[in-house]
């Protein structure tokens, strides 16, 4: 006896550690939400769950989506960026008030978790409510207040929402769940004013927060930022003071050399959401060049209302594939790379790693065990290679978050499932229009 918990003879393991190493036939004993010891032979625990047909890695980390947007899937199809975001703006108002807010995000934590997904990092309205339903499903969940220069469908003044972001530190405690850091989200440069985003960073700077953005997503994003501010956006991100924090940016489609060389400069991660890229046509992002030049790439999804579901295994799929057509090259970009893109290298960007995004002992056990006894998933010669290539989120069977079981056998330890899925239905459809909205 000793951990509380003990995966015996696990099949497989990706440890997504420096050496980029895989075993097989190990256990991993897990005490006090800690990973307490990987070896073999680790003897008895609390409860035991058996390895033998399952691979277990690092939770994977959706460093870039907007849970609650769940309830606006399939809204915007056959529309690139511009047109989207129209549609999306106006059926944000009719639904997303706070409990609207609260129904999704149980749902997009729910599919997230489902689908292997331990941490995310979520920018949507109402960061309160938003935060309360992944913490009550599991997730964890990296989030803070959204700011627009104007009021979006939350009615928010600005003022409003500085004052939202100088209490999230304390909002963050109050509300429990697995460690995050606090963030701040200033949308995008054309939605947030460049003395606004100065604002921002000073305050980012006494929090010690971490900064979220959309950055460069299309042609048409960076063309109207220089018409409006004279800058690229990631320019203005440099001038005010944003890009200094090494914040995140969503996205990164159309990078210049210059953007690139700011971006490297100050410890800037890029989130690559290769799903609605495609899907929206805004671009290949350079993810081979990005990290030959030393920028740190992380995977995300985006929200469901452009790429449809919160799938990092569809993820790292298409961002591989993209990148080998892109470059012409087969070797372009690795299933090793990629699954560490999704795993570690989001942690890092989170400024996580000391705490997940490896299978290290001392670290926060936030697992993922996919089960290796389907068809689809045999004979393993590479795991990265299955995991990437074969596997799919249902092939995910259990979830721990910091050493908690939140899935089990494919079902949430923490929710009801028809209840999650009941009041999110609810509240796509409960929603009355808002003064002076029409609804659509
Ligand atoms: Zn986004």
């Amino acid at each position: 006896m000793g951990s509380d918990l003990l995966i015996r003879r696990a099949r497989y393991a990706l440890m997504c550690d420096e050496s980029g190493a895989w075993v097989e036939d190990i256990d991993i004993a897990i005490e006090g939400g800690r990973i307490a010891g990987v070896g073999r032979d680790l003897g008895d625990a609390g409860s035991v769950i058996d390895g033998r047909d399952l691979l277990v890695m690092p939770g994977l980390v959706n460093l870039h989506t907007h849970l609650a947007m769940t309830l606006l899937r399939g809204i915007a199809e056959e529309v690139d960026l511009q047109g989207f975001l129209e549609r999306v703006w106006a059926e944000e108002s009719r639904i997303m008030n706070a409990a609207g807010v609260y129904a999704g995000t149980r749902l997009g934590a729910l599919e997230a978790l489902l689908g292997g997904t331990t941490t995310t990092l979520d920018m949507y309205f109402h960061p309160r409510e938003a935060h309360r339903a992944a913490v009550d499903v599991g997730l964890r969940h990296v989030t803070g207040p959204l700011f627009f220069s104007f009021p979006g469908p939350d009615h928010l003044q600005w003022d409003e929402r500085m004052a939202l972001a100088r209490a999230w530190p304390k909002t963050l405690e109050s509300l429990g769940g697995p460690f995050v850091p606090p963030a701040l989200m200033p949308h995008a440069v054309f939605t947030v004013g460049v003395d606004n985003l100065s604002e921002i960073a000073a305050l980012a700077r006494e929090q010690g927060a971490l900064v979220h953005t959309h950055a460069s997503e299309n042609d048409r994003e960076n063309s109207d930022t220089i018409e409006a501010t004279g800058m690229r956006p990631v320019s203005a991100l440099n001038a005010s003071g944003i890009l200094a924090l090494g914040p995140v940016l969503g996205h990164g489609v159309r990078l210049d050399e210059h953007d690139r060389a700011l971006i490297s400069a100050t410890g800037t991660s890029v989130a690559h959401c290769p799903g609605s890229n495609l899907k929206l046509a805004s671009g290949a992002a350079d993810i081979v060049g990005y990290r030959e030049q030393g920028i740190r790439v992380g995977i995300g999804t985006d929200g469901c209302s452009s790429s449809n579901d919160l799938d990092m295994f569809a993820a790292m799929r298409l961002a591989t594939n993209l990148a080998r057509l892109v470059h012409d090259d087969p070797a372009a970009l690795s299933a090793r790379d990629v699954v560490r893109a999704a795993t570690i290298e989001g942690a890092r960007a989170l400024g996580l790693a000391d705490r997940i995004g490896s299978i290290e002992v001392g670290k926060e056990a936030d697992l993922i065990a996919l089960d290796v006894n389907a068809p689809h998933l045999v004979p393993v010669r590479d795991p990265y290679t299955s995991v990437v290539f074969s596997a799919g989120r249902s092939d995910v069977r259990h979830v721990f978050v910091a050493g908690e079981p939140i899935v089990l056998d494919r079902r949430s330890a923490r929710v009801d499932h028809d209840n999650v899925i009941a009041e999110a239905r609810r509240a796509v459809t409960d929603a009355s229009p808002r003064a002076g909205q029409q609804r659509l």
